[in-house]
């Protein structure tokens, strides 16, 4: 029998994985019980057509002291500043001009760095119900535009919806500065997260036991009664299987321990429970759209006078990265809700990772919407596909290019995700900040120190919930806050910590 500490994690996710290979290399004896038959957790990638995406994260956020920046560099992953034109699509489904898109963009990306630091000067005294709409408008109703260009910027700013996952009308004006990112630029990973998660998983595969299907449903963690008698904590999955372990980190997302809070006995503390309720779980969902050609992209003339292929590299003026299509008129849709969308086009990814696609993210009731409409078809079917091409058809053929005649405009795939309907991703993207918190950095804090149930119980919290305040939300967030729960475990256990980075 082994006479190293045994520690159980929950989740193979980011935080799940990197939490494990810092105990295994201080020292521990780690079991991961991951529910799902796979690793990575909302890190996922599937085939769309004959090219591989990600379902879940394809950005990386900020490039400063990034460890997935290191993890991207150290495994030749095809990180890429989408550069280029950004195209507008009018509420009545026209064209914008391009002095007018990018007046508008001006507004929102110096309105955003305004948010940010408003709320952070002056989070104390916002009023909690103050959204980040309202500073939206209001900076308009201060600034010179016509009521033309101001009603064109204020439908702009709404699709700053699609980085939370819920519309700008619900995030907090108050909390705004916790959404704001690592410093400098944000890249797309062209050729997905594969390898940065292989590299995430490396040591622990060989070194860590992981079992898969292993959903658990309740975890009892009595407080330690003296320091002398040996502590454990038991796991009991959905199929009845049971687990003792000396300590244990739940990575499950934020949606799971709300729905799942009474999985956990004793009951968790007050003060902890509040923290799990009162952050809000975002609802971002993406949707690929494949054709067999990038109709809108402008053919280019080489330089022998012949036109080359559409998809192969990108005039960055003729041939746009990102479009907006502002909450239509031309698609039906309840009135009350936001309809607006927003995609990139991946044939502008650098070759070979450029395929001509369509990536749609969509979020809030919208997004639940699609969801609800496909969740109980096949993907394989035709009704799943009618469902998603009918959905997303107003949208696409408003591109220039679009030739209703032409097979370059016929979808060969089409494919949305559908994490509000996936339990084990807490049925939702990640967390976010609404209207109507008062102390949402402490209850992230609380949420990171699990309110002592550490200490008295052996049971510690990670996963992008709890990662420092500039991570929070992203697979950097997760990756370190697997980090600093290994960090709390291997103190608690008097393990000695080799916390090695990126290439060590
Ligand atoms: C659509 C979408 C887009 C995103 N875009 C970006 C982006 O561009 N950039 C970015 O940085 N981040 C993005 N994110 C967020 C990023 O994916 C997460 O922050 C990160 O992957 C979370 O890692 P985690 O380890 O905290 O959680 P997870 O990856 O969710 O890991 C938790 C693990 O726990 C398992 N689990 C859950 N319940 C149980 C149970 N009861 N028993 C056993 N196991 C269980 C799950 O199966 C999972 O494997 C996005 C997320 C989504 C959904």
């Amino acid at each position: 029998m082994s006479t190293k500490p045994h520690v159980g994690i929950i989740g193979a996710g980011f935080s799940g994985l990197r939490c494990a290979d810092i105990l295994v290399q201080s020292g521990a004896r780690v079991t991961i019980l991951e529910a799902r038959d796979r690793i990575g957790g909302r890190v996922h990638q599937e085939v769309v057509g004959s090219h591989l995406v990600d379902l879940g994260p394809n950005w990386i956020h900020g490039t400063g002291e990034n460890p997935i920046i290191s993890i991207a560099d150290a495994t030749q992953t095809v990180a890429h500043d989408p550069e280029g034109r950004n195209i507008s699509i009018s509420r009545d489904g026209h064209l914008l001009g391009e002095d007018v898109v990018t007046k508008a963009e001006e507004f929102m990306w110096t309105t955003i760095g305004q948010a940010f630091e408003y709320s952070k000067q002056h989070g104390d005294t916002i009023p909690p119900e103050r959204s980040l709409y309202d500073f939206f408008q209001e900076k308009l109703e201060q600034s010179d535009f016509s009521e033309e260009e101001k009603h064109l910027c204020l439908d702009s700013c709404k699709l700053w919806g699609a980085y939370v996952g819920d519309p700008i009308e619900r995030q907090s004006l108050k909390f705004f500065c916790l959404e704001e990112c690592i410093d400098g630029d944000n890249f797309f990973v062209a050729s997905t997260y594969k390898r940065i998660l292989e590299y995430v998983s490396r040591n622990v595969l060989s070194q860590a036991d992981i079992r898969f299907k292993q959903a658990i449903v309740s975890i009892d963690a009595p407080p330690r009664n003296d320091a002398q008698s040996r502590h454990q904590i038991t796991v009991a999955t959905v199929t009845g299987e049971r687990y003792s372990f000396d300590k244990v980190v739940v990575t499950c997302p934020l949606g799971w321990l709300k729905q799942n809070a009474e999985a956990f006995s004793p009951v968790l503390p007050i003060r902890l429970l509040e923290a799990i309720h009162s952050i809000s779980y975002g609802r971002l969902e993406k949707v690929y759209v494949t054709f067999p050609r990038a109709f809108w992209h402008t053919p280019s003339i080489n330089t022998n006078g012949q036109h080359a292929g559409s998809t192969s590299g990108s005039n960055p003026v003729k041939n746009p990265v990102f479009a907006q299509f502002l909450n239509p008129s031309y698609a039906e849709h309840p009135e009350n809700i936001e309809w607006n969308q927003e995609c990139i086009s991946l044939a502008a990814m650098p070759t070979p990772y450029n395929h001509p696609t369509l990536l749609f993210y969509t979020y809030g009731p919208c997004s639940t919407h699609i969801v609800e409409q496909i969740a109980s078809l096949d993907p394989h079917s035709s009704e799943y596909r009618k469902v998603l091409v009918g959905f997303f058809e107003p949208f696409y053929s408003r591109l220039p290019g679009y030739d209703i005649t032409s097979p370059d405009c016929i979808p060969t795939a089409v494919m949305a995700t559908r994490w509000q309907k996936d339990s084990y991703a807490g049925n939702g993207s990640y967390c976010n900040f609404q209207v109507g918190l008062t102390r949402a950095d402490e209850d992230i804090e609380v949420l990171r120190s699990g309110a002592g149930v550490g200490s008295e119980r052996g049971l510690w919290f990670a996963g992008e919930h709890t990662a420092p305040f500039e991570a929070l939300g992203t697979t950097t967030g997760a990756y370190l806050s697997g980090e600093r729960a290994a960090v709390q475990v291997c103190e608690s256990l008097g393990l000695r910590i080799s916390l090695y980075g990126v290439g060590d």
